[in-house]
């Protein structure tokens, strides 16, 4: 079968989080590990990916066609499980020239991704309509999904998620690190319990309209931004180092990093009953490591155990 890599049993585990601060308080919580799910097509992407993928197998689309910049974890986990199912694969990269050393690119385009640069100015309509169906006309074999893959067949594999982790346990929050509101959206329709949303991209119109379609499930925390998409401190990534240190868990600054970090640093900040049982999602995303290495935004020699580890 085609869709094998989708077939196999995905039930995450759930483990115990004890992370003491400098203060001696230690800060518990849950963590499932969707970050194991795969090396390569990790967290929530798997999740998203897989209805996209059957449909597109199942309508004998050639392939699937998305949007992302030039060092995405989607375009990445698109490119790998494209490639596992027979599927071609096209990517539209935000960026004015295909660098060939960046390693998220070189990884797609090991996978046998198409990759197709778009200045900023084109890649700010990735939404339009008018854009994509031109894109549509071009490309009549594929099937369009959208920047991050959170569209309406994502939903279905988040459902599955919340399906999983109600099998698994009862928490009062479950928290995930906020980027397009996929992963967001589709605990908030499927869980009983409430959503815990932390925003690493500052776009309020997104968090508004969330607000909006789940005015009393999400509750959303924006003091962990640290300035943007991609920006990161010292702080952050002490953080998250020392957090490896301390559990073991590989984490990443850019989505489950600030996730953490509001967790472990902001408790006292998020509005949410002390003894509030909380399960976070490691969303993966790993792959996205080499990238900060690459740009020298993060530390190589301090990473390099916490990588090593992984099979990137
Ligand atoms: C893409 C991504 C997210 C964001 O998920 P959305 O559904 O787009 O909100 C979170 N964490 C990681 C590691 C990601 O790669």
């Amino acid at each position: 079968m085609k869709t094998a890599f989708f077939e196999k049993n995905a039930v995450t585990p759930i483990v115990k989080i004890d992370y003491h601060l400098p203060s001696g308080q230690v800060c518990s919580f849950w963590l499932k590990r969707d970050d194991q799910i795969d090396a390569k097509v990790s967290g929530n992407k798997w999740r998203k990916l897989k209805f996209n993928i059957k449909h597109a197998i199942a309508l004998n689309y050639q392939g699937i066609a998305s949007f992302g910049g030039a060092f995405s974890n989607h375009i990445s986990a698109l490119s790998r499980a494209a490639n596992l199912c027979d599927l071609k694969s096209i990517g539209f990269i935000r960026t004015d020239n295909l660098d060939p050393q960046n390693p998220t690119l070189r990884y797609a385009k090991e996978q046998g991704m198409h990759l197709i640069p778009l200045s900023r100015t084109e890649y700010r309509h990735r939404h339009d309509p008018d854009f994509i169906n031109e894109l549509k006309a071009k490309y009549p074999e594929f099937l369009f999904v959208p920047e991050g893959g959170s569209n309406q067949l994502a939903q279905e594999g988040l459902k599955e998620l919340a399906e999983e982790i109600i099998n698994q346990d009862q928490f009062d929050y479950v928290a995930c690190a906020i980027g397009s509101g996929g992963t967001t959206s589709g605990l908030c329709k499927h869980l009983p319990c409430k959503v815990l949303g932390v925003p690493v991209v500052k776009d309020n119109r997104l968090l508004n309209s969330l607000q909006s379609d789940f005015p009393a499930k999400l509750h959303i925390h924006k003091d962990a931004m640290f300035g943007g998409y991609g920006k990161l401190s010292d702080e952050l990534e002490t953080f998250c180092l020392d957090f490896y240190q301390q559990t073991g868990v590989v984490i990443e600054p850019i989505y489950t990093g600030k996730l953490m970090y509001a967790l472990c640093k902001q408790r006292h900040l998020l509005g949410v009953a002390d003894d509030a049982k909380i399960l976070a999602l490691h969303t993966g995303g790993l792959q996205g490591l080499k990238g900060l290495v690459y740009r020298h935004q993060i530390d190589q020699s301090a990473w390099q155990h916490a990588m090593s580890s992984l099979a990137l």
